[in-house]
């Protein structure tokens, strides 16, 4: 009994408790020790079974694979959008001009295929859509006043508000218009009142709300003449809602078409986007600023830059992105593509093949979120496994953890989110449930 631990005159011996944990849980040992610490030092007559308990709680916090079945696409718990890792271990030409032999920019390339993908003169990434928000307003505004609608000084999530990063970029938040209306007068009154200093007018898009009723917004088109730069955060990174690398014959989500895109908000007149990576995009986790050359050099040649960029893998994985929208093959090799314009059909097949290898669950219609904040209160059509009773739980603890759904008593696998070769792992989880 482990009672007669605690009243022993000799406290369990950490090293000893950490090599009984070792028989059951895979760790170093260094990590085990440190388990069998807390477990002593939390005083509980079993301090082998809660060095065990801590031991198997860390590996499970370790960041692994996860098998997405909640029907939400750009699940920011998990990883927002699903992309597989490719690095040889080898060095790289990150800042090294191999026809010169000297150093190069990390961000020409990028800002090449963002170019030709957009009509943006130039670009520059970061390390996300935060940062690139708060590197713009630092670049062009720092000390001075930013223009921005009521409406739109929202919060995205993650702690993401914008009058808070306006503060901690230097700059000073210019409240025009109401919550509900802001025409384009109220910003050129403000940009008009010497006193305020307006350097910068930005728009916001707010990703995760919608509005309706009495509203009004003004638009990037009606704001382009008045004096000073307009900076458009568009925060989901569709780089055209034409999708011209989405092919004939492949369901295309409408929501895509009301979605702001890159392409043409700069066309209607703003002079720098700022956006994420791994959003729409599909791509890696980044923000990229997009625009005129003069102010996105500002935004490169800033000290806050230095801080904020990305390195390597980050933009090895967005150039192959990119280039994916450019030969047209993202819905085939970007998984969040894929996920987006698979025809349901599909996913119904799929479904009933999982329930009748594993001689469990329904298949059910289900409806998928995009998420992270992108096309509110959009939703898409899909398929699913109902299961009886609530078995998150159980699929969570498996080897390769299954995240699901729980939704009025059942457990849904939504199988738009799972890419197709993880069906079997799928039917595996299903067969031995308990
Ligand atoms: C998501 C979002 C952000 C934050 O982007 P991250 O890449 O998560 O840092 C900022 N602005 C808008 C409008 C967004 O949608």
């Amino acid at each position: 009994m482990g009672t007669t631990r605690g009243t022993t005159a000799h406290p369990p011996s950490i090293d000893s408790i950490a090599r009984d944990v070792a028989r059951t849980v895979a760790l170093p040992h260094a990590v085990l020790v440190d388990c069998a610490r807390r477990a002593v030092a939390e005083g509980v007559p079993d301090a082998v079974g809660r060095a065990e308990m801590h031991a198997r709680n860390f590996r499970s916090s370790l960041v692994g694979d996860v098998i997405n079945a909640t029907g939400v696409l750009l699940h920011t718990n998990l990883g927002r959008a699903p992309l597989p890792l490719v690095s040889s271990g080898r060095a790289s030409n990150l800042e090294f001009d191999l026809v010169s032999g000297t150093r190069g920019s990390r961000h020409a390339a990028t800002a090449s295929l963002i170019r030709i993908l957009t009509g943006a003169e130039d670009a520059v990434v970061v390390n996300n859509n935060a940062a690139a928000v708060m590197l713009v307003l630092a670049a062009l505004a720092g000390g001075r006043g930013v223009a921005v609608s009521r409406g739109e000084s929202v919060e995205i999530g993650g702690g993401f508000r914008i009058p808070e990063v306006m503060e901690q970029s230097g700059a000073r938040l210019v409240d025009v218009g109401t919550t509900n209306r802001t025409r384009a007068d109220d910003y050129r009154r403000a940009v008009a009142d010497r006193s305020l200093d307006v350097a910068l007018v930005m728009k916001v898009h707010p990703s995760n709300f919608a509005v309706s009723g009495f509203t009004e917004t003004a638009h990037v088109t009606d704001l382009r003449d008045l004096g000073v730069p307009v900076v458009s955060d568009i925060g989901s990174g569709l780089l055209d809602n034409t999708c011209p690398w989405v092919t004939s014959g492949t369901a295309l989500p409408a929501f895509l078409g009301s979605e702001p895109a890159v392409t043409q908000t700069l066309r209607d007149g703003a002079d720098l986007v700022t956006f994420s990576g791994d959003k729409l995009l599909g791509g890696p986790q980044c923000g990229i600023i997009a625009g005129r050359r003069d102010l996105v050099e500002l935004c490169a040649q800033h000290p806050l830059m230095r801080a904020l960029r990305p390195g390597s893998h980050t933009l090895a994985l967005l150039q192959a992105a990119l280039v994916s929208f450019v030969d047209r093959s993202a819905c085939d090799t970007l998984p969040f593509w894929t996920m987006l314009t698979t025809d349901t059909h599909a996913l119904d097949t799929r479904a009933r093949d999982i329930v009748s290898a594993s001689g469990r669950g329904t298949v059910v219609p289900s409806e998928v979120l995009i998420g992270a904040g992108s096309a509110p209160g959009t939703t898409m059509q899909s398929r699913a496994v109902s299961l009886d009773g609530d078995v998150s739980a159980s699929l969570r603890a498996r080897e390769l953890p299954v995240i699901s759904r729980v939704v009025d008593g059942r457990t849904l696998l939504d199988l738009r989110t799972v890419r197709p070769d993880d069906d079997e792992v799928l039917v595996d989880a299903l067969r031995t449930l308990a």
